[in-house]
């Protein structure tokens, strides 16, 4: 393992710490083997992954028993009910395609860089969609140049898919071309690719990302989370092997493990906060995972109050578990206007604040008079908390005590999670006192690292934004 300054002095350029765009994405992918629609169900599976990403979508299809090349596809700003009018689905045609679903944080919140990335090259043509972060892009994308490569965007996605066009000009087929290009990739990736005739999954060796297989009949289903199997009627077959590159095709699944590794490092991040609360993710629950990280937070730091309460949607599941462990009634203090996106997906500080209150709103009769427990997943500005802490005693409540049912976040993430930088996590510079007076609670606690355990059993995880040991 590396730690984050040795990190800093290898692999990571500064232009990648601070400039870079870290994307929790969703990817999703399907192989009908008959004559049916595959962009109907792309749609449904990016709506049900819509979680992981809410800037920009697209959806790319092909006819495999079409002429070769003849890739098309649809790809704007917005959610996917947004994006995807029934007149742009009907006019998707094809019986395989891939998706995706976009969550950028920095600048580059444009058009121009929603995926599938669809690119023509010497051999053909290919369309490929990216979860995660590469950390060695930018010196990938350097040697491509000096050879010749003329890139359009500053995403990983195009220096990846690039490098595969590269390759497939010296390989017998396009499975062989992605091998040797995983080889070289750095981080954590989730990639489903499409060639005229294939549908390929790729998931990076330590399983830092997540990719499933599902089934529905003679159709296979590739996807981030097993949510998106659910909503597209398929089943869940098993997750793609860290390493794997998985190719399908009209005569069935082939599967490839040259670069699979005995060390694994599962991001933990995934059961904390990314992932639905519904899917299974390497044979985890994510619901139970958080209800068993709330009940080690009762037992590790018990709070004398009189009831429990949850951020919306991020600590209500902790919060049950808190209340069964501890034996303080549960009970909702907010009231969530859904129609409203993401308070950590707004670019600016300001944005930020002014985006909770549109949110929420808190049911005063619940709180007034009060000892509460607050619990949410994490903290790593602090604009949350501090104003929903802000929130609760304006409406009367005596007192708000924080459990937070993971660590404290101090360290950055490379691998695709979005914190850029040391400077925005209010636990990398500050004691839990500083932290607890600054948000304005009256204790502060957060579960011990070791509690991983009642969360994710023997899994092997990457929690180095917690405890500053990389995956190498
Ligand atoms: P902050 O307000 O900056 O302290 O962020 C903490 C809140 O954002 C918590 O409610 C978390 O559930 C949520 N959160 C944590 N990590 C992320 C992330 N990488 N992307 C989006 N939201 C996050």
């Amino acid at each position: 393992m590396l730690t984050h300054s040795d990190l800093h002095q290898t692999d990571i350029h500064q232009t990648d710490l601070d400039h870079s765009i870290h994307e929790e994405c969703g990817v999703f992918g399907i192989f009908h083997s008959g004559d049916c629609e595959a962009a109907p169900d792309i749609y449904y599976g990016l709506c049900a992954l819509q979680h992981r990403g809410q800037e920009s979508c697209g959806i790319a299809v092909c006819d495999t028993e079409g002429p070769r090349g003849n890739i098309s596809y649809h790809k704007d700003m917005g959610l996917a009910g947004e994006v995807f009018h029934s007149d742009i689905l009907t006019s998707l045609k094809g019986n395989i395609g891939i998706g995706h679903v976009r969550y950028s944080t920095t600048g580059a919140s444009t058009a121009k860089n929603a995926q599938p990335l669809v690119l023509n090259y010497l051999k053909g043509t290919l369309a490929l969609a990216h979860n995660g972060n590469i950390t060695n892009s930018e010196s990938l994308r350097q040697t491509l140049q000096e050879n010749g490569a003329i890139f359009h965007s500053s995403t990983d996605s195009e220096v990846i898919a690039c490098h595969i066009a590269r390759e497939r000009t010296r390989t017998a087929c396009v499975e062989d071309a992605i091998c040797k290009t995983a080889e070289k990739l750095k981080g954590g990736y989730a990639l489903v690719v499409m060639s005229p005739r294939k549908l390929i999954g790729v998931r990076d060796p330590f399983g830092l990302k997540p990719l499933c297989l599902g089934r529905r009949e003679g159709s296979y289903v590739l996807a981030s989370e097993s949510c998106a199997l659910v909503a597209v009627g398929a089943e869940f077959v098993r997750d793609i092997v860290p390493g794997e590159i998985v190719t399908i095709t009209k005569d069935g699944i082939h599967s490839d493990t040259r670069l699979v590794q005995t060390k694994r490092a599962h991001c933990i991040f995934e059961y904390i906060y990314f992932a639905r609360l519904d899917s299974v993710m390497d044979g985890i629950r994510i619901y139970d995972a958080r209800f068993h990280a709330g009940k080690a937070l009762a037992a590790s730091c018990p709070a004398d109050a009189d009831i429990v309460v949850g951020v919306p949607d991020s600590g209500l599941t902790a919060a049950t578990g808190f209340a069964e462990a501890s034996g303080i009634p549960f009970a909702l203090a907010f009231y969530k206007n859904s129609y409203v996106g993401r308070t950590f997906i707004k670019p600016t500080q300001k944005e930020r604040e002014s985006a909770v209150h549109m949110k929420l709103s808190v049911l005063s009769s619940v709180v007034r008079g009060k000892r509460l427990v607050l619990i949410d997943d994490s903290i790593v500005r602090g604009t949350t908390i501090a104003g929903l802490i802000r929130m609760l005693k304006e409406a009367g409540a005596l007192e708000v005590h924080v459990r937070i049912s993971s660590p404290p976040f101090l360290y950055p993430c490379y691998y695709g999670t979005d914190v850029p930088s040391n400077e925005q996590l209010i636990a990398s510079s500050r004691t839990s006192e500083e932290i607890c007076a600054q948000i304005g609670a009256d204790s502060l606690g957060y579960m011990k690292i070791e509690d991983f355990r009642r969360m994710t059993g023997e899994l092997p995880l990457c929690k180095a934004c917690f405890d500053n040991q990389y995956p190498v």
